[in-house]
C-alpha cells in the first residue's frame, strides 16, 4: 500500500538526484534485488564491486524510503542482540567472529564514503553511552566484556568529563566508543545507489514487486509495468515487508521508532552538547541524539508497535528531550517522523537462502548501519564467488515471529523493561 511521503529532515536535505525510472517491459538479469534500503544497496554494490554484471535493484518507493532513510545515523559495531547474549549463544570464537564482521563494516563504510565521495555529513567522532542510572556496574561489565571477548576498548568517562561534553544532570558516568561515527542516513543511501549505478547496476524506483514465482529455470518478478526473469533473487525489504514469500515476511516483526529535529539552535546547542559525538543512554528504551551541522539537535527514541503522526511524535519526544535538557524549554521542533525496524524473535539479522536461487537479508532491528554493510558483503560474495561465509548466520534462521501475538509480546516486553528502568530510577532517588 502506498504511504504518504514523510516530512523528515533527511528528505528536506536529501542530495538531489535524477530519479531512477520505474521498470518497464520484460528483462532478464543474473541477480534481482528487491528493496532499496541499505540491505539491498549493499548487496548490489558488493556484486558490482566483484564485477558481476546484470544486476537489478527494484524499490517500491524511492531509495531509502524505509528505515534506511529515517534512522538515527549512528554507525557502530554489534547487533540488536547484545554482546553477552551473542557470547552465551555462540561461544567465544564464533561470537567474536560475528561481532568482528560489524567492526570491519564500520571501517568499510568510512572507506566507501571516501572512495565514492558520498556527501553524507560524516562525523567520525565516536559515540557516548551515558549511564542513566547511578549504579556503574552495567557500564563496568560491558566495558570488560567488550575488552575481553571482542577486542574492543571503550573509554571510561567519569561523570564530570561526561558533563563537560553533555550538559545534563540526568547522567552519571559514561563510556566512549571511539570506533563509531554518525552520518546523514538518507544521503548515505542515495550515495550507495549512485555508486552501484555508476558500476552498471540497473536501479528502478517506484517499482513495487507484487509477485514472485518460479518460471522454468528462473525466478519471475512482476511489477505494475514490467517483468524480470532472474537467476537469483534477494529479498531485502526490512520492516516494509515484501509480501512475496510468506515464510520470509512472517519471520519479522515491524516495530516503529521515532525521530525529530529541533530548529537550528545556534549557540544554544553548546548549552547542551560540547561534543560532536553522538549520544545514547543505558536504559532499555533509550534516548539517542546527535548534533547536526546546522546546529539542530536530532533526537530519537521510543519503540512501539505502530507508526504515529508527526504531531504525536513531536509531543512524545519533546517531553523526553526536556527531561534531559530542560535548558531547551520553548525550542521549536521542525521535523518529526517515524520508521519501521524489522526484528526477528532472536534479535539477529536473518541471512539465508532456499538453495534454489532465492536469498533474504532482513531483521537488522535498530542496529542496522554496520550489519547491513556486513550482510551485503557476505551475500555478494556468496552469489558471486560461492563463498560460504554467510552460513555464520545459519543459527539465526527464519523463525516465525508469531504475529499477531508477537506484536503484543513485543509491546508487553517493552513496557516491562521500561517499568523496570523507571523503578530503578525511582529507587536511586
Ligand atoms: C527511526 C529509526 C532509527 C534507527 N536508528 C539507527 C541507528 O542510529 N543506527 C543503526 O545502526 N540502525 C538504526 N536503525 C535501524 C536501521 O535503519 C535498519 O536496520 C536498516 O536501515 C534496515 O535496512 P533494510 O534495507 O533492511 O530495510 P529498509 O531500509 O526498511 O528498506 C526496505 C525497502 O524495501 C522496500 N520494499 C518493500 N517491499 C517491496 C517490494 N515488494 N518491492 C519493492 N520494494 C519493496 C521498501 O520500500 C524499503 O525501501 C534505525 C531504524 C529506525 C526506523
Amino acid at each position: 500500500m502506498k504511504q504518504p511521503p514523510v516530512p523528515s529532515y533527511y528528505r528536506a536535505t536529501a542530495t538531489p538526484y535524477e530519479t531512477y525510472v520505474p521498470l518497464q517491459g520484460r528483462q532478464e538479469v543474473r541477480v534481482a534485488v528487491v528493496g532499496g534500503g541499505y540491505a539491498g544497496l549493499n548487496v548490489v554494490l558488493g556484486l558490482a564491486e566483484r564485477g558481476v554484471r546484470d544486476v537489478m535493484l527494484l524499490e517500491r518507493e524511492q531509495i531509502g524510503f524505509g528505515a534506511s532513510g529515517r534512522n538515527g545515523g549512528f554507525v557502530f559495531a554489534g547487533y540488536s542482540l547484545g554482546e553477552q547474549a551473542l557470547l552465551d549463544q555462540l561461544g567465544a570464537a564464533r561470537a567474536r567472529s560475528l561481532f568482528g564482521l560489524t567492526t570491519a563494516a564500520v571501517q568499510r563504510i568510512r572507506e566507501r564514503v571516501e572512495q565514492y565521495a558520498i556527501a553524507c555529513d560524516v562525523v567520525d567522532e565516536g559515540v557516548i553511552w551515558a549511564n542513566w542510572f547511578r549504579d556503574p556496574a552495567v557500564l563496568r561489565e560491558r566495558q570488560q566484556l567488550l575488552a575481553t571477548h571482542y577486542d574492543t576498548q571503550w573509554d571510561w568517562l567519569p561523570q564530570d568529563s561526561l558533563r563537560e561534553r553533555v550538559n545534563s544532570g540526568r547522567y552519571a558516568d559514561g563510556l566512549y566508543e571511539r570506533n563509531a561515527l554518525h552520518l546523514h542516513p538518507l544521503n548515505y543511501a542515495i550515495g550507495l545507489a549512485a555508486a552501484a549505478a555508476g558500476q552498471g547496476v540497473c536501479i528502478h524506483e517506484n517499482s513495487d514487486v507484487w509477485r514472485l514465482r518460479r518460471e522454468g529455470a528462473h525466478w519471475r518478478l512482476d511489477t505494475a509495468h514490467g517483468v524480470v526473469l532472474a537467476e537469483q533473487v534477494v529479498l531485502a525489504c526490512g520492516g516494509y515487508l515484501a509480501g512475496l514469500q510468506r515464510s520470509i515476511d512472517r519471520s519479522v516483526l515491524p516495530i516503529a521508532t521515532y525521530v525529530m529535529t529541533t530548529e537550528p539552535l545556534g549557540p544554544r546547542l553548546d548549552t547542551c552538547l560540547r561534543t560532536r559525538a553522538a549520544v545514547y543512554d543505558s536504559r532499555f528504551a533509550f534516548d539517542y541524539y546527535r548534533p547536526l551541522a546546522d546546529t539542530r539537535l536530532l533526537w530519537g527514541g521510543r519503540i512501539a508497535i505502530r507508526n504515529r503522526s508527526p504531531h504525536a511524535v513531536k509531543r512524545l519526544l519533546r517531553k523526553d528531550l526536556l527531561r534531559v535538557f530542560p535548558q531547551l524549554e520553548g525550542v521549536n521542533i521542525d521535523y518529526a517522523w517515524s520508521g519501521l525496524m524489522s526484528y526477528a524473535r532472536h534479535q539477529m539479522p536473518q541471512l539465508g537462502s532456499d538453495g534454489n536461487g532465492l536469498w533474504w537479508a532482513q531483521a537488522f532491528g535498530g542496529h542496522g548501519l554496520a550489519p547491513t554493510c556486513a550482510a551485503g558483503e557476505l551475500l555478494a560474495a556468496a552469489i558471486a564467488e560461492d563463498d560460504p561465509a554467510w552460513r555464520q548466520f545459519a543459527d539465526y534462521g527464519l523463525v516465525s515471529a508469531g504475529k499477531p501475538l508477537g506484536f503484543l509480546a513485543a509491546q508487553a516486553s517493552y513496557w516491562w523493561q521500561e517499568s523496570r528502568d523507571w523503578l530503578k530510577t525511582r529507587l536511586e532517588g
